[in-house]
């Protein structure tokens, strides 16, 4: 990509698109084409064929998704299947219609096995069985990524996937009944200090394991990637490192200020017991996180006390 590019961000308003919005612009790209829900739905395909004539994208950030927690993804399968399957198609078909120079699909490590080899290197996805918790939106995102490679294969189309590991920081969801963990325990943790409440009900055991990139360092990933990155195979990106449930909310626990007892709630589930990416690949292609675990939360910490503000 040179700075002038015609780069479109698809979910600019999300968690990972609005970050991926910022690290562009951070790095001088300065001719990106943004649209809200409103102004174009994904979901639609004469409107996404529509866009692309018109607009004529050079390089698409494809970060538009439906996404949720545990929750959220075993009450809506339906909807995290079809709304997830149709942007994808809709977007990649539409790219390679248009004849764009370079697209990048961003899944998630959730495509992964419940049992997968840890970390997981890339060569594990369809290894097992998916973890039912979130199987629908694993399916669909399995499926977008198998459709870059096949366009690749096909078509030659320059159509690359990256794999996420659990994300965080700013314009996070804290809704409780949808949020990944760690928005929702920073907002638990948060009102139960405000509120002087005695204990924080945390879900599941505490015992699973699980890995956080801060969203600036995936962005910053993503854009290398655009950069750097030509392979049929998608790239995980992730820090490596893991921490449990449990360690996290005494994390959290500390940043916050939080005097406060932790305690688990073993009616809600787990989910996959241990999730840690392999990042060799990616180290190996030259680039490696930068936010530590406990910056990144402070840093996410402060924009969401300064969000709830307004
Ligand atoms: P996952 O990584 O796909 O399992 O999604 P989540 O981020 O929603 O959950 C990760 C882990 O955190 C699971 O073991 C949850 O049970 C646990 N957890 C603990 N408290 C909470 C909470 O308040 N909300 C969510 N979403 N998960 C929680």
């Amino acid at each position: 990509m040179n700075k002038s590019s015609k780069i479109f961000v698809a979910g600019h308003n999300g968690l990972v698109g609005s970050a991926i919005v910022r690290c562009l612009k951070d790095k001088g790209y300065n001719n990106l084409v943004l649209k809200s829900h409103n102004e174009l739905d994904l979901i639609n395909q004469k409107d996404v064929d529509s866009f692309f004539i018109k607009e004529k994208p050079e390089y698409v950030f494809l970060a538009a998704a439906k996404v949720g927690g545990i929750y959220a993804n075993e009450i809506y399968p339906a909807d995290f299947i079809y709304e997830n399957l149709m942007i994808e198609s809709n977007v990649i078909k539409a790219a390679h219609d248009n004849k764009i120079r370079k697209l990048l699909f961003l899944g998630s490590t959730c495509i992964y096995p419940k049992f997968a080899n840890q970390p997981i290197k890339e060569n594990e996805l369809l290894s097992g069985e998916l973890e039912e918790t979130n199987e629908a939106y694993a399916i669909a995102k399995i499926a977008g990524l198998e459709m870059c490679r096949f366009f690749k294969r096909q078509y030659g189309d320059n159509f690359i996937s990256c794999m996420p590991t659990n994300l965080y920081g700013p314009n996070d969801n804290f809704d409780l009944n949808t949020s990944h963990v760690m928005p929702a325990l920073i907002r638990k943790i948060h009102e139960a200090k405000v509120n002087n409440k005695k204990e924080v009900e945390v879900w599941g055991t505490g015992k699973p394991l699980r890995e956080f990139l801060h969203v600036d360092d995936m962005a910053d990933g993503c854009v290398f990637l655009m950069n750097n990155y030509d392979g049929e195979q998608h790239v995980n990106i992730g820090t490596g490192e893991e921490i449990s449930i449990k360690n996290l909310a005494l994390l959290i626990k500390k940043i916050v200020g939080y005097d406060g007892d932790i305690v688990f709630d073993s009616k809600m589930k787990d989910g996959t017991p241990r999730k840690v990416c392999d990042v060799n690949k990616l180290n190996e292609l030259g680039w490696k996180y930068n936010i530590k675990l406990h910056n990144g939360i402070d840093n996410v910490y402060r924009w969401y006390i300064e969000s709830t503000k307004k």
